[in-house]
């Protein structure tokens, strides 16, 4: 299996684990606000050896609680995505995968065979095709997107669903409906807009959301979660001290 790229060990991607990160390569989005523009035109990257990585998972593996797998869009890579999680399962760790939400057929399997401990699933606009089609740069049916939440939330598996705010696109009244679709999730996480290296460079000059607007966000999904957590504060601050 090809991979891309390959943290060891982080604290942020898997809350409240200690996590490598594994990055595979290709996605059927192009998010306007993607920072990942080299993982999904792969051939820009070297790819890194799978036995390179489950040598260094085999040997930390007392001290590393889980992997998360990312992309791109991981489940793009079916049986070989497949056939990693086994591997990495084998050697012991809890495995998460994030996703676009784009193959809810994939997610069923990997949920329905406990082949993985958690999911992180975007949800990147409110559902209607042409908002969600401006946010992700292709056409696509968002009642695929549709079926990929409520597999998760009909699953209950510890799941995530990221919201990413886009300036003038996904802001307040779009956060409002997209949460509807997420009643009774485990987590939402609402993501600040990050302007740096967005795939489509028009958006380099956009201006992050500020903390009064993401504390907002978060007031309005709170009903719709058992737990609402809010990401880019950074972000905020560096908004509020430009104006
Ligand atoms: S889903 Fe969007 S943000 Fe994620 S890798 Fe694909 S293009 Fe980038």
């Amino acid at each position: 299996m090809e991979i891309k790229g390959f943290i060891q060990n982080s604290l942020l991607e898997w809350e409240g684990r200690i996590s490598c990160v594994i990055f595979l390569p290709g996605c059927n989005f192009r998010c306007r606000y993607c920072h990942a523009g080299h993982l999904i035109q792969p051939n820009l990257l070297e790819s890194i050896e799978e036995q390179q990585v489950l040598s260094y998972i085999k040997k930390q593996r007392d001290w590393l609680d889980g992997a998360v797998i990312t992309g791109g869009e991981p489940t793009l890579h079916e049986y070989e995505l497949l056939d990693l999680i086994r591997e990495i399962k084998t050697l012991g760790l809890e495995v998460m995968i994030e996703t676009n939400g784009s193959n809810p057929k994939w997610i069923e399997k990997l949920l329905k065979h406990h082949r993985i401990d958690a999911i992180a699933m975007d949800v990147k606009a409110p559902l209607e095709k042409e908002i969600y089609g401006k946010v992700i740069g292709v056409d696509f049916d968002v009642e695929i997107i549709r079926r990929s939440i409520a597999i998760i939330l009909n699953n209950g598996i510890e799941h995530e669903f990221r919201i990413t705010l886009l300036p003038g696109i996904v802001g307040v009244e779009e956060v409002k409906s997209i949460v509807k679709e997420l009643k009774g999730a485990q987590t939402i996480a609402i993501q600040n807009f990050q302007p740096d290296n967005c795939l489509d460079k028009s958006m380099r000059s956009l201006t992050p959301f500020s903390a009064e607007q993401l504390d907002e966000m978060a007031e309005i999904a709170k009903p719709f979660a058992e737990r609402v957590v809010v990401r880019g504060r950074e972000q905020a601050a560096l908004t509020s001290s430009r104006q």
